[in-house]
């Protein structure tokens, strides 16, 4: 395992990097594999072997696959919750509403805090405790401070969280408090708290959780190898992603780079974007058909873990994602996003707002002819349903805000007709 930097392509050992994981020419770090000794078919085999594991490491879906993600890693400091290990839904009703012949959701909304981000955190702070930290620290839109405070606190260790005053639901900082993190809320974006962690945490002995924390993307690779795993290492022909740091994207190019190169899978399956339109900067530079970012200074959306506007891993994510594959692109509306989630939730999977900006993104593709209708899809479903309850109140409860597919609420006495009525009146 080697550190290689983004920027300059300076290479580092595991010992000369170090926390925050930036270069001293201000690049992010990426972690380099050797797998030219590793022989994919008795590896296949032994991950198929590990899905009878219980209690051990390998029961997770993430360190299930521990060869490609952290091989040298020392069993003992691994921090678990037996993450990953969630489910792959075949939909048809939100299969017709994205226009496609056939999709399945990747719902990793069933991660033990909630969200896709345990799937990086229990290497990010498996890899801490390793080093020897005891403090750990992340900024957050609030599910990596969630995930962050639940690995922390598993492992007896504590947290330092910073999280941006507005703009965060109520439910991910209740969460976060709960598993007894150190919360600073503090006035400004998600952009200037990556700033100031990235130059203060070390001093303060504080482990950066950040996505900058090349473990993180490394776990996160895990997503991908799952969804092929259960596929039985036929992909389908897109795999459908939301980006706001681009973390997540990052990952997923790389696992996809990764089962290809080791023979898993026989062709790279491509790859869609979805950026929320007030918060898009990185679909706004592939459009412009440029290769520098330009931050957006003041994004918004209501998918408030989309909320980004310099998005950390944009130059992995052009590198490993946009590059390789024919990958694409594209930004939804709150509304097309608000609407989308309502069919994922009455679909009987459920997310939170930012999760179905992946089935918004799909059905526009699909409008647009970018993405065929007779095609197959995966949409990976980042978050839980319940994350966000304010977003359920006003899209089903609020008059002024109440939305297309709000479900019937109704309040009356009990009363034999009047509740006659109401049962005859639904379809
Ligand atoms: C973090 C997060 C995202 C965005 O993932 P990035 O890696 O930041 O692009 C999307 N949805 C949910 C629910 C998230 O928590
Ligand atoms: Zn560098």
């Amino acid at each position: 395992m080697r550190f290689q930097c983004t920027d300059c392509g300076a290479e580092l050992t595991v010992e000369q990097a170090r926390n925050p994981y930036i270069c001293s020419c201000g690049g992010l770090l990426d972690i380099l594999h050797d797998f030219r000794a590793v022989d994919s078919e008795r590896l296949k085999r032994e991950f198929d072997s590990r899905l009878s594991e219980r209690m051990t490491p390998y029961a997770s879906g993430v360190w299930r696959y521990k060869e490609l993600i952290h091989p040298l890693l020392p069993e003992e400091y691994i921090a678990t919750k037996y993450e990953g290990n969630t489910g792959l839904y075949a939909s048809s009703a939100v299969a017709a509403y994205a226009g496609i012949r056939e999709l399945k959701l990747k719902a990793q909304s069933e991660n033990p805090s909630g969200s896709f981000k345990d799937n990086g955190m229990t290497v990010a702070v498996s890899h801490g405790r390793y080093l020897g930290y005891t403090k750990f620290t992340c900024t957050s839109t609030g599910n990596t401070s969630s995930s962050l405070a639940m690995y922390a606190a598993l492992s007896g260790c504590s947290s330092f969280v910073f999280l941006p005053e507005h703009g965060i639901s109520m439910n991910k900082v209740l969460q976060t408090l709960a598993y007894g993190a150190h919360l600073l809320s503090f006035p400004g974006t998600y952009d200037d708290g990556i700033r100031f962690s990235e130059s203060y945490s070390e001093a303060m002995g504080l482990y950066v959780c950040n996505s900058m924390n090349p473990f993180r993307i490394e776990g996160q690779k895990s997503i991908i190898y799952e969804i092929a795993h259960q596929l039985r290492w036929q992909l389908p022909d897109w795999i459908v992603v939301p980006g706001g740091a681009l973390s997540n994207a990052t990952a997923l190019g790389k696992g996809l780079k990764d089962l290809h190169e080791l023979g898993f899978i026989d062709k790279l399956p491509n790859v869609a974007i979805v950026q929320a339109e007030g918060a898009s900067p990185f679909h706004a530079m592939m459009e412009a058909g440029h290769n520098i970012l330009k931050p957006e200074s003041n994004p918004s959306t209501r998918a408030t873990a989309l909320n980004i506007g310099n998005p950390p891993s944009w130059k992995k994510a052009l590198q490993y994602t946009m590059k390789p594959n024919r990958s694409v692109t594209v930004s939804v509306t709150d509304t097309e996003i608000m609407d989308a989630k309502a069919q994922v939730d009455r679909g009987g999977i459920g997310c939170e707002p930012a999760s179905a900006a992946s089935v918004a993104g799909l059905r526009k593709l699909v409008r647009q002819g970018v993405i065929d209708k007779e095609s197959t899809a995966v949409c990976i479903l980042t978050g839980h349903l319940l994350k966000d309850t304010d977003a359920i109140h006003e899209y089903h409860l609020d008059t002024d805000t109440k939305g297309t597919f709000a479900s019937v609420f109704q309040n009356s006495k009990l009363e034999w007709s009047k509740i006659r009525q109401f049962v005859e009146a639904a379809r």
